[in-house]
């Protein structure tokens, strides 16, 4: 027992790298005769590919890894029940035994679903062996789920900080879905997840981080006279908790410090609502070009203040 724990705590904490990088926290392990052959987590958002559950991830991997197609005689651990893609995949690939965590009942397809093994035309079947950690696992994914839907006041667990080089991916992640809401009805979006480690390493960037994982950012270009607010964008699963604001008045505050006297920014035309927002926030509209609308904001240094 004390072996597949080992193997299944590797899975785990290929999940809980996922969670911080914003993905659902799934971690998998590929093991042969008693060595790692491949390990990974879920990257479906950031690889935008549905194909990029960790067990497809761990199984490519292993498969290049060993030279061949086939994972005759080799283990997969996951944490979570496999979903009917996986499954295919794992028998195909001639996996010998499955390891699994928690039984999903949403999208497993082993046990529940389409019972994947249990048909005539699925060739070869592992061994199944369930609920191994499975208390673990099933927290994992129980926290990650909670933290986005714990509320900003009174949480504990969340945090404005300056990003990381290293945040990067989960920002850019982040941005693209916050945007994809607009994507259905702005066709001139620009493209907002690109440059955030330029954005990183030459800007001022904040990020919102909820239970380890990051549900907003903030980019603050700063100029001699003034600051721009580049890019902001919350993640919808995190939307109507105040995150937005909580990161502009860091940037005001970055702003007073340096006593930089205005913020300025530019936001789409057909984005009415992101306009009237900055209005109650203490915007103006200082000018309207082409499909943008400049707003500004006067920063009160504490001399003015006084
Ligand atoms: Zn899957």
């Amino acid at each position: 027992m004390a072996q597949f724990n080992s193997y299944m705590d590797i899975a785990l904490s290929e999940a809980s790298d996922a969670a911080v990088r914003g993905e659902v926290p799934v971690g998998a392990v590929v093991v042969s005769k008693g060595q790692v052959i491949a390990q990974a987590g879920n990257r479906t958002r950031e690889l935008r590919d549905p194909t990029a559950h960790a067990e497809m991830l761990a199984i490519r991997a292993a498969c290049i890894a060993l030279g061949q197609e086939r994972l005759t005689g080799c283990d997969l651990y996951v944490t979570l029940e496999p979903c009917p893609m996986c499954a295919a995949a794992i028998s195909n690939g001639r996996i010998a035994r499955l390891y699994y965590g928690a039984s999903d009942p949403k999208s497993g397809g082993i046990a529940q679903g389409a019972k994947v093994f249990t048909h005539a035309q699925c060739h070869h079947v592992p061994e199944v062996y369930d609920g191994i950690g499975e208390e673990a696992c099933s927290a994992l994914l129980t926290d990650f789920f909670a933290g986005l839907r714990k509320p900003l006041s009174g949480s504990t667990n969340l945090q404005i900080r300056k990003a990381k080089p290293e945040d990067a991916t989960a920002i850019a992640a982040c941005f693209d879905r916050a945007y994809s809401v607009y994507a259905t009805r702005i066709n001139d979006l620009p493209e907002v997840a690109i440059g955030i480690e330029d954005d990183i390493a030459n800007n001022a960037v904040w990020v919102a981080v909820d239970c380890g994982v990051i549900v907003g950012g903030l980019v603050l270009v700063l100029h001699p006279a003034h600051a721009t607010l580049a890019n902001i964008a919350i993640d919808p699963s995190a939307s109507g908790r105040g995150l937005g604001k909580a990161l502009i008045d860091r940037a005001e505050d970055a702003c007073r410090k340096l006593k930089l006297p205005c913020i300025r920014l530019s936001t789409h035309i057909k984005m009415l609502e992101n306009v009237s927002l900055y209005e109650h926030l203490g915007w103006h509209v200082t000018d309207r070009k082409g499909n943008k609308v400049l707003m500004e904001k006067a920063i009160l240094t504490d001399e003015t203040n006084k």
